[in-house]
């Protein structure tokens, strides 16, 4: 999951960054309210959500919730606002932002709020992803083999979580980086077939055709083989 965080006040910044990346997110971080306008119409397939700060300098957060739905972006978009704001609140949510929060927070709570957003039915997206032999409890961050927890780095997961989201459709290697990694890691390196050797190596059993999980498709990607069981 790719996570943008628009925020001009820094310290508030760097913490929620390191906090989700230690949750396994990968997270941009932008302070300048035009610049983070700009990237969310450019770059609007990368995220997954956006947390999106009221009061910044220049354009605050909620004309640019508005200007971005006008442009159809339908990324869910979280709103920080300062204690008085609140009264704002329905304005803010009509104005397409899918959830708002109140500084001073806990970051359990907006960890919560995030889960929630993510999760919502109109993402279809259920907490519990069963593909084959694996199962994923996307709330308590394990995976499961035939019943067995298998231990997993925050990327390997990250990486899985894709492919469990849209098993036996072919992933292009952009997309599992853009939604793996953050805006700043360097895309030539070979660090998305790195990761995906450690997953099959823990995932796949050696040397049976049979036992094989992911299918390498040459110049486009790789795809999960298996259907979703509901
Ligand atoms: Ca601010």
């Amino acid at each position: 999951m790719h996570l943008l965080i628009v925020e001009d006040e820094e310290k508030l910044a760097r913490a929620l960054k390191k906090g989700l990346e230690m949750k396994g997110f990968a997270v941009d971080w932008l302070a300048d309210s035009e610049k983070a306008r700009t990237r969310i119409l450019l770059y609007r397939d990368e995220y997954d959500l956006i947390i999106l700060d009221l009061m910044l300098p220049g354009i605050d957060g909620a004309t640019i919730t508005e200007s971005v739905r006008k442009e159809n972006v339908t990324t869910p978009i979280i709103i920080l606002t300062a204690r008085n704001e609140t009264e704002h609140k329905v304005d803010l949510l009509n104005k397409g932002a899918d959830d708002y929060i109140v500084k001073p927070f806990s970051f359990e709570e907006l960890l919560a709020r995030i889960n929630s957003v993510l999760r919502r039915p109109t993402t279809q997206q259920p907490i519990v992803l069963k593909v084959g032999p694996l199962e994923m409890d996307t709330a308590t961050r394990t995976v499961k083999k035939e019943g067995e927890e298998v231990p997993l780095t925050l990327k390997e997961f990250a990486l899985l979580e894709c492919f469990m989201r849209e098993p036996g459709i072919v992933l292009a290697r952009e997309k599992l980086f853009d939604h793996v990694w953050d805006f700043n890691s360097l895309s030539w390196s070979n660090v998305l077939d790195v990761h995906m050797k450690n997953l099959r190596k823990k995932l796949e059993h050696d040397g049976e055709d049979d036992g094989r999980l992911f299918e390498t498709v040459r110049g486009v990607g790789y795809r999960l083989a298996g259907e979703v069981h509901v």
